[in-house]
């Protein structure tokens, strides 16, 4: 195994300090491939030291200068794109061309937005006869954020540029799951001499490095990406030390299809929403909801097109299909299969795992599956699955659409597909998500709020909403 991972601490590449690895696996091949630091407490307590020396310094240069050291990551991370791309390929296990036209040009917007958005973002003023208040917008000092497998580079980038940007220094902790290209950025942070200390990664498992840097008394913010489960957790973790929290969790979202939808994007695009990146996306539409006239056609077409799409070798431009990423979350999606059809649901296609030929034999691939014939109520339509698998279920009435729509803890984003523009508002207002798409999916404006309701999360991402989060507010009131 050659590859070997390190922490970014202060600016130095440091190794497993106790001589502890997590082995790094290839889902394609189900072969491990790297080792990735086993970080521990003592790792987080000194990235955060080197945050802290270096905050005072990164927080006084004017907004324009950090700007300008985020734009240099980025010029240096799209200068690297085919090298990035292949990584997070491999280590995610989504098609090369899924990471080199999605995850890693994100990535660089991300940074670039961020850097431009930060030289914008100013103090308001509020006056009145012989009064005037000022409200300063402080950043908070040393931030953490946790990131999940899904999108590596995608998400990390999405929450440390603006942490960065504000004028905060970073302990960030990408998962254990795919560590690969965070640890490759923070290579090319050491070769642009990004200043040291501004910028920490630290590498392990969740229980440790995470749960560390959650509780670490002097990091006042935690930005956390994943599973409803652990977001709970840290929430309980931050109340005792009121540190400030922004959590973006788990999904089970509704795609609402009537009869009068625009058909021209509709199949491409719901195809795209349920199995893009193997269904490995918190926006991925999981629950179909059609309009009963229209059910049979749609259910037809839509799985003449599940079975059309290519599961194999992500390196293979053939590939629509790549593995899911480790062998516990393929045991995990397969249970899920194996409960809807215990719970009486009829699979329409795929529920069986795929064994490509060649290098990818021993990978973990599972067929796009469409399963219909199960209610609302059952695990299988309001559990979080995460995989290629999506349900079908009939409505008469908008009301029951929306009913449908909202009968679950989750509330993440909707997809809603309808020629009436007024149905489309209604629905739009009353369903239950933090973003709502009318005849899209997944368009994305980096400006805009993004986040969830109910079980799907706390605060808002994106735009002016990160620099407030990652920011204090101070007013400043003056008699004149
Ligand atoms: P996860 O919750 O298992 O892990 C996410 C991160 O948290 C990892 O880095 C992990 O190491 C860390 N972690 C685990 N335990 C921790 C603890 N006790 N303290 C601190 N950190 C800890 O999630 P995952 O399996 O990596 O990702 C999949 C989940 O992420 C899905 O539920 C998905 O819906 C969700 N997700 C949500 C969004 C969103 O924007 N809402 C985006 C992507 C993924």
């Amino acid at each position: 195994m050659s590859l070997r991972l390190s922490h970014l601490i202060g600016g130095q590449a440091v190794t497993a300090t106790r001589g502890a690895w997590l082995d790094v696996f290839e889902p394609a091949t189900g072969q491990a491939y790297a080792q990735c630091p086993d970080g521990d407490a003592d790792d987080v307590a000194a990235a955060v030291a080197a945050a802290r020396q270096a905050f005072p310094a990164w927080s006084a240069l004017p907004a324009s200068d950090r700007a300008a050291w985020i734009e240099r990551l980025a010029d240096a991370l799209e200068a690297r794109l085919d090298e990035f791309a292949a990584a997070e390929s491999r280590d995610v296990g989504k098609p090369l061309a899924l990471a080199r036209n999605l995850d890693i040009p994100r990535a660089v917007s991300n940074l670039r937005f961020f850097a431009a958005a930060a030289t914008q973002f100013a103090s308001e003023s509020h006056s009145a006869p012989g009064i005037v208040n000022y409200t300063l917008r402080q950043p908070l000092g040393v931030v953490g954020v946790i990131s999940p497998w899904n999108l590596p580079l995608y998400l990390f980038t999405w929450k440390f540029a603006p942490a960065l940007a504000a004028g905060n220094c970073v302990v960030g902790k990408p998962s254990e799951v795919t560590p690969v290209t965070a640890w490759m950025l923070g290579e090319v942070a050491r070769e642009i001499g990004f200043p040291p200390g501004v910028f920490n990664i630290v590498q392990g498992r969740g229980a440790a490095v995470g749960q560390a840097l959650v509780d670490h008394p002097q990091v006042k913010a935690i930005s956390f990406t994943g599973s409803t489960a652990v977001g709970t957790r840290i929430a309980e973790s931050c109340a005792r030390s009121l540190k400030k929290t922004s959590l973006e969790l788990g999904g089970k979202n509704p795609t609402l299809v009537f009869a009068d939808a625009p058909k021209a994007k509709l199949l491409d695009t719901v195809v795209r929403s349920a199995f893009l990146n193997s269904g490995q996306i918190c926006l991925c539409g999981s629950r179909l909801l059609v309009e009963r006239g229209y059910y049979g056609e749609f259910r037809d077409a839509l799985v003449a097109r599940a079975k059309a799409l290519v599961v194999g070798d992500p390196q293979d431009p053939a590939t629509t299909t790549g593995p899911v990423v480790s062998k516990p979350h393929f045991d995990k999606v397969m249970a899920c299969i194996a409960l809807a059809k215990a719970e009486g649901g009829r699979v329409l296609c795929g529920g069986d795992a795929v064994q490509p030929a060649g290098r990818c034999a021993d990978g973990w691939f599972i067929a796009p599956t469409v399963i219909e014939g199960l209610g609302p109520d059952c695990r299988t339509n309001t559990e979080e699955i995460f995989g290629p698998v999506v349900t079908l279920q009939a409505f008469d009435t908008e009301d029951e659409a929306l009913a449908l729509a909202n009968a679950v803890p989750y509330g993440l984003a909707a997809s809603l597909w309808t020629s009436d523009l007024g149905r489309a508002h209604r629905l739009a207002d009353r369903i239950e998500a933090g973003v709502v798409w009318v005849n899209t999916w997944m368009n994305r404006d980096l400006r805009t709020p993004f986040g969830g309701v109910k079980q799907s999360g706390l605060g808002r991402e994106g735009g002016w909403e990160a620099l407030r989060f990652f920011t204090e507010a101070k007013n400043v009131t003056i008699d004149l």
